[in-house]
């Protein structure tokens, strides 16, 4: 078990989503209402070097790169006053996300894992507190080298690679085919795997643009959205998230309009909509890779759309091109 012994300081920063929901009456409306300090006062852990942190969102789900920012910087600014790991208790639907931008900026500072709930607190099969529990099982022991991880239903996963695979089952998540996961089984910590040197970012932009569509092609897609952007005198999208189908088939219409913006400066990366695999640029249908690529267009094989999405929001506030994801 690769561990680095049990740290005394733990942050719990604690930002919404289903763990914390509470209803008053049976049936009645659900909101967010479970501080950090009640998530843990519900556990079984021993809370003396826990320290608790509310950051919820103002809109109850994370809705700017301003909002992420504030949690980097406030898990930035908890290693640096010496905390020894830090737990985050997040909405599932975009953990996945959140995460993995944590991952991108600030790995290798302290131990950073996310967790949160398929179910809220009132119902019987709540899943918060022994995913809480796990959460800060694995930030006690494991080494900062291996990035920022998220843990649900038992299973450990590495940000870049999680992903909500099903909408409503306890073991919602699920890492990439070929991506390492993990188990907590009781008081041990089971991981099989080494940290990989992934080339993150490695640090945080002053701001974060968020005008980065993510277009999902379909069969025979005239990306007719794309024409629009591309007739409008001033640019009104920032970047552009191309989500190919299979291992990188774009229908050939949508590959005009993708080119055309492409040659206005526009950063535009490629990767696939399939949950897992590498396109197969080199080596596909010809024309495709090539023509794109020839355009400048950056090809992802690692990162799904939304988080390729989140790499090039955060490349763009860094002022820096586009580099694929890589270990
Ligand atoms: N159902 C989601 C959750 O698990 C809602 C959200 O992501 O905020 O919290």
């Amino acid at each position: 078990m690769p561990q680095a012994g049990s740290r005394r300081e733990l942050l719990l920063i604690a930002t919404g989503g289903t763990i914390s929901q509470v209803r008053t009456e049976p049936g009645g409306e659900s909101r967010p209402g479970l501080s950090a300090a009640d998530l843990l006062a519900r556990t079984t852990i021993e809370t003396g070097h826990l320290h608790c942190l509310d950051l919820p969102y103002p809109d109850g789900v994370i809705s700017s790169g301003a909002e992420l920012l504030r949690l980097a910087r406030a898990i930035e600014r908890a290693a640096k006053e010496g905390v020894d790991g830090v737990v985050v208790t997040h909405g599932t639907d975009a953990l996945e996300e959140v995460a993995y931008g944590i991952d991108e900026m600030l790995s290798g500072t302290v131990p950073i894992v996310f967790t949160g709930a398929m179910r809220p607190s009132w119902a019987a099969d709540y899943d918060g507190i022994q995913n809480l529990e796990n959460a800060v099982r694995v930030a006690s022991y494991l080494l900062p080298e291996y990035g920022t991880l998220v843990t649900l239903h038992g299973h450990i996963f590495e940000a870049w690679s999680v992903y909500k695979s099903d909408t409503v089952a306890l073991d919602a998540f699920t890492a990439r085919r070929g991506a390492p996961s993990g188990r907590v089984n009781g008081q041990r910590i089971e991981l099989g795997w080494q940290p990989t040197r992934w080339n993150r970012l490695g640090r945080q932009p002053q701001a974060m643009s968020y005008s980065v569509p993510i277009l999902t092609l379909g069969v025979g897609d005239d990306a007719a959205l794309l024409k629009l952007v591309g007739e409008r005198a001033e640019r009104s999208i920032d970047g552009l998230v191309v989500a190919s189908m299979g291992a990188g088939s774009i229908p050939p219409t949508a590959l005009v309009q993708i080119r055309r913006l492409a040659d206005t400066g526009l950063p535009v990366v490629c990767c696939s909509s399939a949950p897992s695999g590498p396109t197969a640029a080199g080596q596909y249908y010809p024309g495709a890779y090539d023509e794109l690529m020839a355009a400048g267009i950056r090809i992802e094989n690692h990162l799904s759309p939304r988080k390729a999405r989140l790499r090039l929001m955060l490349s763009l506030g860094l002022d820096i091109p586009y580099q694929p994801f890589a270990g």
